[in-house]
């Protein structure tokens, strides 16, 4: 099978630290160009925008790890070119990108991948099989971490369009919604934004699975303990995911692993997509955040800086 010629766009945290480790570990890819105002990629082509990439280098697919919310049109550009194309999560700002960026890869006949990369984790792919015959009484969710910590200066992510404290609180979404058995529906949400920031730096979401009450905590303020846990009870006993999916606990045996392979698999999954002409748009973890900020109360908080 021929390797895809690959270009990555925009060079920060996500794309140094697991993109490119991830791309050239794959047999599958050659990274032959990057797009981004500042960052590179030593021994890389370097392009400072993606049309300017897309119209010098002879590309296959074009990987984007830009903040969601200018991701749209250079996808679009993308796609128009005939090229197929991976989206970081969450795959844009509004719900109605993401269907205009399906509808045109449909027409273009390339693959769009709206990746999710926590729900390749371990625990969350055993979990997802663990819970497929069980009957859901209640789950909570806390994901709970220090936005100085891990998104250092980061000031888009507060930023309308920036998702605020559901940048990593979407990431539990996207495991819930692939691990339970029946689909989220969103109840009520009450959300805090510092004053200033266009974006929450909490949220606390009442949802249900079926009939069986859901809740989650979102917080950015977390200091001490980092907290990424989902807790489900069920007819037969609490099963227990945590460190953001990488722990799994079940009535009857703890796993837990050492590797991370969200990224690696992120990109086999890309590569076997494009191979048998396929995409994979799922919104489900966009549309509960929309729904959030559709029904949610907002309150505002004291000024943020980091
Ligand atoms: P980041 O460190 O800020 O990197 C994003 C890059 O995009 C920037 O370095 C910037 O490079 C480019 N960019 C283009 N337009 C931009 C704009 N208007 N504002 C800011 N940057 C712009 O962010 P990141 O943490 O890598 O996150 C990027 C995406 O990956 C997000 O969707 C996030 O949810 C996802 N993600 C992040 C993590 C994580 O732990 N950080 C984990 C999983 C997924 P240039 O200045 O060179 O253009």
């Amino acid at each position: 099978v021929a390797r895809l010629r690959l270009g990555l766009v925009g060079i920060g945290t996500i794309a140094r630290g697991q993109h490119v480790p991830s791309i050239m570990s794959n047999n599958r890819f050659d990274l032959i160009a990057t797009a981004s105002r500042h960052g590179e990629v030593e021994g890389i082509k370097a392009y400072r925008t993606v049309e300017d990439m897309i119209a010098d280098s002879d590309l296959d697919a074009v990987s984007f790890c830009t903040p969601p919310d200018v991701r749209f049109d250079p996808a679009l550009a993308a796609i128009n070119a005939g090229l197929h194309v991976m989206l970081e999560k969450p795959p844009a700002a509004t719900l109605t990108q993401v269907e205009a960026l399906r509808t045109a890869a449909e027409l273009a006949q390339v693959t769009l991948f709206a990746s999710w990369h926590s729900r390749e984790s371990e625990g969350a792919r055993a979990a997802r099989k663990w819970l497929a015959d069980k009957q859901v009484l209640s789950a909570s969710i806390a994901w709970k971490e220090d936005v100085r910590l891990w998104h250092p200066g980061q000031n888009w992510i507060l930023a309308p369009g920036g998702f605020g404290v559901f940048d990593p609180g979407i990431n539990a979404l996207s495991i819930a919604t692939a691990i339970l058995p029946l689909p989220l529906t969103m109840s009520s949400a009450r959300m805090v934004i510092p004053e200033g920031r266009g974006s929450p730096i909490s949220a606390n979401l009442t949802m249900a699975c079926g009939t069986a009450p859901v809740s989650a905590d979102f917080d950015f303020l977390q200091t001490g303990p980092q907290i990424w846990t989902i807790e489900v009870q069920t007819d037969q006993g609490t099963m227990s995911l945590t460190h953001g999916g990488n722990t799994l606990s079940l009535p009857d045996r703890s796993t837990g692993t050492a590797t991370d392979r969200e990224y690696p698999r992120l990109y086999e999954r890309f590569a076997s997509l494009v191979e048998q002409g396929a995409s994979d748009v799922d919104v489900q973890p966009l549309r509960l955040v929309a729904d959030a900020f559709v029904i949610g109360s907002r309150e505002t908080g004291p000024p943020f800086e980091f």
